[in-house]
């Protein structure tokens, strides 16, 4: 048989935001299809309506379009397979509970909530793991009848088979067996009408032909439920691969106590999309070498299933940091410069104008400083404004009685200089003034620094004064005479 072209899904129940994990598992698959000229959908898992989040879905949508997560078929691109909301394929599954419980692999459950709350009560007791105890399966057909011409409400279970094993194959856990004695006779339609996860999930990763499902471990333990339904179907089963688990730096459960969890907590917080998508790539995968530096590119090209681990992958964010300074740092300038344009339209200069020379000569000079491009702002205030204040303790460290003097004499060789003095210029206006006052270069420099800028550390000096060019040099040179008083 020839091998059907791989599809995955993400399938995500919107809660309100995506979280990293999500983000993950939205990754591994759609890098699955890259490499394997494959399919990669979302499909909007929303049968829950007690966690119906208003605008959830619209905000899910955006992240992943934000982080370039493109997928082939979708709720707002639609496809052959649609529609990609379960909320809109109710149908669907209650004729699949139908031929179910036409089978016998699925029964009506007429028990009311507190009979289920007293025999968990009881299982608590004697430390038994809580599960029905298929009291309904027993039931009559007239018995049946009867409560359903009664109208008593009643959900749909998957019948689990008594002592069987139930196992499966997954690329990344091998081979994993659960005993049915551990599997509780799920329910697959509430009493509501509404199918659960368990039975929607796997009716559309059938219907809509999915090859591989790839998600996080937590939905392991749900595995047997799912491919019980495959065979009782009389379905082919897809590969499974379930991916390990995100940890706190101490090995606890990634939670929200210790840090952000939703990728538009990292996004407003300055992070580039870049920088999340690599980051999250190695959660759990690595290319068998020590390289850690991708581009969406290139992991679309590396990345395989068989090199994820099994065990748990630590959420370092310091590692996510350095990832930043690199993406940023390697990002072409014409990128750099809309972003900076926009952090500047958020911060205290949004009213100002900036030549887009001028921008591009500031983030040359900043590059390898910052991880942020908000830092471009925060770091070098002084190429948006002039200061307005000086630094005190490089006041007190580097301005001394004879500076005012000293610079003054250096704003006079200055003012001899084009507009546009290159580097060279300045720095040879420079040590001539030393020279002639006798002075080491150093007394001329910092004090320079600190008037231009108002602050002891930057790009080098001359960078500075050529990008502020001569006039503003000099105006700054002027003021900060006059303001620093020691
Ligand atoms: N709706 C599930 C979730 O929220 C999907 C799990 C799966 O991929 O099967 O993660």
């Amino acid at each position: 048989m020839i091998n059907p072209v791989p599809r995955v899904r993400f399938a995500p129940s919107p809660t309100g935001y995506l979280h990293v994990g999500g983000l993950r598992t939205a990754l591994y698959n759609y890098l699955f299809a890259k490499n394997n000229n494959g399919k990669f959908i979302l499909r909007i898992e929303d049968t829950d309506r007690n966690r119906y989040v208003e605008g959830a879905v619209e905000n899910l949508i955006k992240t992943l379009k934000w982080v370039g997560l493109n997928y082939d078929e979708g709720p707002d691109n639609g496809g052959e397979y649609g529609p990609y909301y379960q909320s809109q394929r109710l149908d669907i599954y209650k004729a699949h509970a139908k031929i179910l419980l036409e089978q016998g692999n699925a029964y009506r459950c007429f028990c009311t909530p507190e009979r289920l709350t007293l025999l968990r009560e009881e299982q608590q007791k004697v430390k038994l793991q809580g599960k029905y105890d298929k009291h309904c399966l027993h039931l009559t057909h007239e018995e049946v009848e009867q409560k359903l011409s009664e109208k008593i409400l009643f959900v749909v279970r998957l019948n689990v088979p008594s002592e069987k094993i139930i196992s499966f194959d997954d690329v990344i856990r091998e081979h994993v067996e659960f005993a049915s004695e551990t599997v509780d006779d799920q329910v697959l339609i509430k009493s509501d009408g509404y199918p659960t996860y368990h039975l929607a999930n796997v009716v559309d990763d059938h219907l809509m032909k999915i090859t591989h499902v790839i998600r996080g471990e937590e939905w392991l333990s749900s595995t047997p439920k799912h491919v019980l339904l495959y065979d009782y179907f009389g379905w082919v089963r897809p590969v499974f691969a379930h991916l390990p688990l995100l940890l706190n730096a101490d090995k606890s459960k990634l939670s929200k106590r210790q840090g952000d969890v939703a990728v538009e907590d990292y996004r407003d917080k300055g992070f580039l999309k870049e920088a999340l998508i690599n980051f999250v790539a190695l959660l759990g995968w690595n290319a068998g070498d020590d390289r850690e530096y991708y581009k969406l590119n290139e992991l679309e090209k590396y990345f395989s299933l068989d090199r994820v681990n099994k065990s748990g992958a630590v959420f370092n964010v310091e590692k996510l940091s350095w990832l930043n300074f690199e993406h940023l740092r390697q990002k072409p300038v014409e990128e750099v410069l809309v972003l900076l344009k926009d952090e500047l339209n958020k911060s205290k200069f949004s009213g100002k104008t900036y030549k887009d020379e001028y921008l591009i000569q500031v983030i040359a000079s900043m590059r390898e400083r910052v991880s942020f491009v908000k830092e471009y702002i925060e770091k070098s205030p002084y190429f948006f404004e002039e200061p307005d204040e000086y630094d005190p303790d490089v006041v007190k460290k580097r301005w001394k009685e004879d500076s005012p003097i000293l610079l003054k004499t250096l704003a006079g060789s200055f003012s001899l200089l084009n507009e546009n003095a290159s580097k060279e210029e300045f720095e040879q206006a420079l040590h001539k003034t030393a020279e002639e006052s006798n002075s080491a270069v150093g007394k001329l420099i910092h004090p320079l620094r600190l008037a231009v800028s108002g602050m002891g550390v930057g790009p080098g000096v001359y960078d500075l004064l050529v990008i502020l060019g001569r006039d503003e040099v000099i105006r700054r040179i002027n003021t900060a005479i006059e303001k620093i008083n020691i």
